[in-house]
Parts: structure tokens; sequence; C-alpha cells
């Protein structure tokens, strides 16, 4: 008898599927590349494969709602292979990439490029997002319509923000006519200027530009007004205020249709970081240098790999960043994943571009500074990766329910590492967070049924 394709029997680990208020040990049987159950001792036919997840978390496989893979036109930065790579590592077993290419994803063609080559090249699942204007100009609307019939989950300017809020409208009324949610990198160019970093403190005392959290406070309000007006979902990209988290707070309790996100940078470093790795650790991150113990990683002031848009902010940001996730304001983790080439990094502070890689940090730094602070659950953290991304975008995915797609992450909570830069699997090198000493990892990666990465012996089966 042939053995059947992409099936495997999990055996051992805690199951934790928040989308079904799941968390036990179970063994999860997969075959033909779907979910066949989860239970306790569950047995399987022979010839399926056994995977000992023992002392390990078995979860619904994770999603980045965020991702920037820069296909088409900026391969030196990233590609569909290298990124999805880097996802498979960190433990993701889906991503949705960001339209800000060159060419900007805004035709229906554009999108069944990327498909097609996610499909050829990519080791992990890829959804696609379209732009809401053409070109990402925020002058005229992509055709919407046409990009969602080529199979886009989202629209979103992304790394730009639409100022003219009649167009914004528009935007909304036609995402809500074909089931869209509307992404919003919430920015607005009045206020924020050529604001390099954070306005505060550190930005006077090292002489650069500021971009006050006000820019980002004013579109998330904008947003919040036009989700009221229009009924459209609207979704506040890497929330990086305490006044967003605020505003986001009070619309959710008066049931308007908004939503947001936060990346571990933001709720891990502060503008601190950018005078140094020393005024950082002595200030702002004490909480987090007695975790690294002897060595504390070390960085110079205006290090262009702490230059990100929105900016990181002050450690009250911080603090609120971290109580929206865990009072439920903010429903949605992910990286903003965002590759430069070194020679594009290794410039003055002004000029460098906005951006960090985060695909394979991101579990990690979200279980430190979330989950093993008790700040929130495991299974909290778990669905902030999995069923709530899922649900905002009407993906079928995110839970390990009979029949679903066998896509599973299964990571190790405990496991502490230290992220070397020789390791990462993304083409890109900007990342602050090398040399750091972290907890959690991803053991392995299950996408359809196959195992597409384990940590033990390396292997990509693809
Ligand atoms: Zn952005």
């Amino acid at each position: 008898m042939l053995a059947p394709m992409n099936s495997l029997l999990l055996t051992g680990g805690r199951v934790v599927d928040p989308a079904n208020r799941f968390d036990s040990p179970a063994d999860v049987l997969i075959i033909d590349g779907k979910i066949s159950a989860v239970g306790k001792n569950l047995s399987a036919p022979k010839s399926i494969e056994p995977f000992d997840a023992m002392g390990k978390i078995v979860c619904p496989g994770l999603i980045d709602l965020h991702v920037h893979l820069r296909e088409p036109g900026q391969t030196a930065k990233e590609n569909l292979a290298t990124g999805t790579a880097a996802a498979m590592r960190g433990g993701f077993t889906s991503v949705v990439c960001m339209p800000n290419t060159v060419p900007a994803i805004d035709t229906a063609g554009t999108v069944a490029l990327i498909r097609e080559r996610a499909e050829r090249e990519g080791v992990v699942n890829v959804f696609v997002t379209g732009a809401i204007t053409k070109n990402i100009a925020g002058e005229e609307l992509a055709p919407i319509g046409g990009l969602k019939h080529a199979g886009i989950v989202a629209i979103t300017d992304d790394g730009h923000c639409i100022q003219n809020n009649e167009l914004m409208r528009h935007a909304c009324e036609y995402a809500k006519m074909f089931g869209l949610p509307v992404m919003d990198h919430c920015q607005d160019y009045s206020l924020v200027t050529e604001g390099v970093m954070h306005e505060g403190y550190w930005s006077t005392v090292l002489g650069l530009r500021g971009w006050p959290a006000a820019g980002e406070e004013v579109i998330v309000a904008r947003n919040i007004l036009l989700a009221e007006l229009t009924g459209a979902k609207i979704h506040c990209q890497h929330l990086s205020a305490a006044g967003s988290v605020a505003l986001l707070r009070e619309a959710k309790k008066r049931g308007v249709p908004i939503s947001g996100e936060a990346c571990p940078h933001h709720f891990v470093l502060t503008d601190a970081a950018v005078a140094g790795s020393e005024k950082f650790w002595n200030a702002d991150g004490k909480g987090l240098a007695k975790f690294q113990g002897g060595e504390l990683p070390e960085w110079p002031k205006y290090d262009t790999n702490f230059k990100m848009n929105p900016p990181l902010r002050s450690a009250r940001d911080r603090e609120a960043i971290q109580e929206g996730l865990a009072d439920g304001t903010i429903e949605i983790l992910c990286s903003d994943h965002a590759p430069h080439c070194d020679y594009e990094k290794e410039v003055e502070f002004d000029y460098a571009p906005f951006g960090i890689t985060g695909l394979e940090t991101e579990l990690a730094l979200s279980l430190m500074q979330l989950v093993h602070t008790k700040r929130i659950s495991l299974a909290d953290m778990i669905a902030k990766f999995t069923v709530n991304p899922a649900r905002l975008l009407n993906l079928n995915k995110g839970t390990l329910s009979a029949g679903a797609d066998a896509d599973v992450t299964v990571f190790d909570p405990d496991c502490e590492w230290i992220f070397r830069r020789e390791d990462s699997a993304s083409k890109s090198r900007n990342s602050p967070f090398f040399g750091w000493k972290l907890k959690g990892k991803a053991a392995a990666t299950i996408v359809a049924g196959k195992l597409v990465w384990a940590e033990r012996n390396e292997s990509v089966a693809v």
C-alpha cells in the first residue's frame, strides 16, 4: 500500500488551538495535508511518519500579516524564496506580502504574477495585498474590484498613507463593497514632515528630526471616524503610540469596525536605543539586560538598524502597546519584516531607509516580552498570530479543526538561543537583534501536512 502523502502524526505535545479553546496534551494526526484528528493516544497507519513533539507547543501555523517580500523589483533586498525561508525558520506557515514594490502591486496582472511565483518558489503560503491607490501615490484609486478578483486579501498603501480623507472614504466604500479590509499605515505627512525618529528627549539630545506620536494618532482617529461612517473594516498597522491605543480602545467599546497590530520592536525597544546600547541597557532596557546575562549586545549611537517607520517610541508608549495587547485592544501580532541591503543601511541616520527584518525573531520576542512576563497568556499570544489575523483577512486558516489545512507550528517556548547574523535566512541583515539572547524558538514548520523545516536536522523538504 502506498503511504499517504503529506501525512504526519505529531505526538506528545501540548496542543494550543485558541480558535477551538483547546489547550491540552494531545496528538495531532494529519492525513493528505488536512487535520484528521486531535486527541489523546491517537493511532495511525504504520506508514504515517511520527513526529515527537514532547515538551513542545503544537499550534495552528503562525500567520504574519505584515511582511515585505520585495517582489517584484527589489530582489536585491529579498525575494519570495528567501523571504518565505525566513518565515519558515521563524515558525510561520503563512505570510501576507505588502504591495509597495517596484512596480507596486496595483493591477490584477501583478497580483497574478506574485501568486504564481509564490506557488513555485515560496516554501510557505503567501497571501497578497493590493495597493489602495495607483502606484501608492495617494491620488487615484487602484482597480480594487479587479484586484479582489485576482485574489488579494486586503488593500493597503503601506509605507505610505492616503492624506486626502475624501479619497480614503471612497477607498473604504469600495473595500466594503468587495468585502476587503483596509490596512493603513498611519502617518500624517504635515505633522511628520522629514522626521526620522520619535520626537522627544532623545531626538533633541541626538539632534535628529522628530516624528511626533501625534502624526500617527491623528490618522488613527481619522480611520476610526471613517470606519464608523462607511462600515468598512479598517486595520491600523504597526501601532507605536500610547494615544493610538487609547483611541482604539474607546472606539472598539462603541463597536466601530477597527482593529490594530503591534510589532515586537515597538514593545521591546525604545527611542533610547538610537543613542546606543549603553544608554538603552542603563535605562529603558534594564529589565531586558538581566536576561541577557553578562555580555550585553552592543551597538553604536545612530545605528540605522534602529530606524523604522513608525519609529521606536518612549518607554511610556512601549508600556501602552503592551497594555493594549494585554486587554485585547490590539488583537494581532506581526513583524513588519522590511529587508534592506547593507549598502542602503550603511549611511547617515537621516538617509537610511526605514525598516528592519523580523520574521525570525518575532516569536521569541513576543514570548519573552508578553508571555514569559505573564503579561498575556500563551493561548492569547497564539491567537494573535493565528485565528485573529485569519479572521480579519477571511483566510481559511488559523485553526486545528478537523478538515482544516494542516498548517502547524511546533515550538519550544523555553529554548534559549542567540540570534546570529550568519544564521539568518533572509537576504538582508538589517536586524537590531543580532547577538541577543532570546527565549523561545520554532522547532518545526508544517505547511499543508508537509514538514518544510525542523530544528534538529535543518531539513528542508520542498
Ligand atoms: Zn508601514
